[in-house]
């Protein structure tokens, strides 16, 4: 489930590999993934042109097109960028095939047809039109913005986190991590945390996610390169905490499952 570590890391591939090239051919291998936009007029619109700079904001990824508008990319629950070299195969289901002139493509994949693929005029009307918070890593967001943020409405603190006009970019399993790495309990009331642990909430945010992506979010290699100390291997039935040994919690914050350490969180 890309969050803005896994989509980070994606940004930075599509920045390596994928500016400065001219597009050859776009292939659709399926059209739902483009909504109502036509698979025709979304290849025309890339066709011998090159993406020039890229932009992400929470989940989302931007490319700008040479010519004027923006490529769009979310990768719902189980999607993924990757650069194929000429003569490797393309990854399990590939759904749009970016070629370029020379060396390579860039590809998209999505399992579950959940992502979306699409064009945007403008970068900064497309962010404002999701009802997007700042970025979860935007050097604008400081303590007293998030703070704010976290305490506006009632809810608590993991939906807080997860909700994408407060703040962009955090998901379950981000979630789950930072509150664990603050030691919150995930199902308290945000307006009921002390002052200590909505700091402490809020450099665990950066330090996990900042981590995230140096460690390699969005690669399969990830869960084995988390730092020790990180909940992300122990998510299954019988994880153990890290820190104190305890067997996990498992707790359903809407449709989805959560983990925490009764202990070290008192969930
Ligand atoms: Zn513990």
């Amino acid at each position: 489930m890309p969050e803005l570590p896994d989509v980070e890391n994606y940004r930075r591939v599509l920045a390596r590999n994928g500016l400065r090239k001219t597009i050859q051919r776009v292939v659709v291998r399926d059209a739902r993934i483009l909504g109502r936009l036509s698979a025709r007029k979304f290849a025309s619109r890339l066709h011998g042109r090159q993406l020039i700079e890229t932009r992400r904001h929470g989940k989302h990824l931007l490319a700008r097109i040479d010519r004027g508008g923006w490529l769009a990319l979310h990768f719902g629950m189980i999607g993924a960028l990757a650069f194929v070299r000429a003569g490797e195969d393309d990854p399990p289901f590939t759904r749009v095939r970016f070629e370029f002139a020379r060396d390579g493509c860039l590809v998209y994949t999505s399992k579950r047809m959940l992502g979306r693929v699409g064009m945007t005029e403008d970068a900064g009307e497309f962010i404002a039109g999701h009802e997007l918070g700042p970025d979860a890593l935007d050097r604008h967001l400081d303590f007293a913005a998030f703070k704010a943020a976290l305490l506006e409405g009632k809810s608590t603190a993991k939906s807080a986190l997860m909700n994408q006009k407060k703040i962009a970019g955090i998901g379950n399993i981000f979630a789950d991590e930072i509150l664990f790495r603050a030691r919150i309990d995930p199902t308290e009331r945000t307006d009921r945390l002390e002052p200590a642990e909505l700091r402490r909430l809020f450099r665990k945010m950066r330090d996990v996610l900042e981590t995230s992506i140096t460690r390699g979010a969005g690669s399969e290699h990830f869960a084995e390169r988390v730092p020790r100390g990180f909940l992300i291997p122990e998510r299954r039935k019988g994880g153990q905490c890290p820190r104190c040994g305890s067997h996990l919690k498992l707790f359903k914050a809407g449709s989805r499952t959560g983990y925490c350490c009764p202990r070290c969180q008192r969930c």
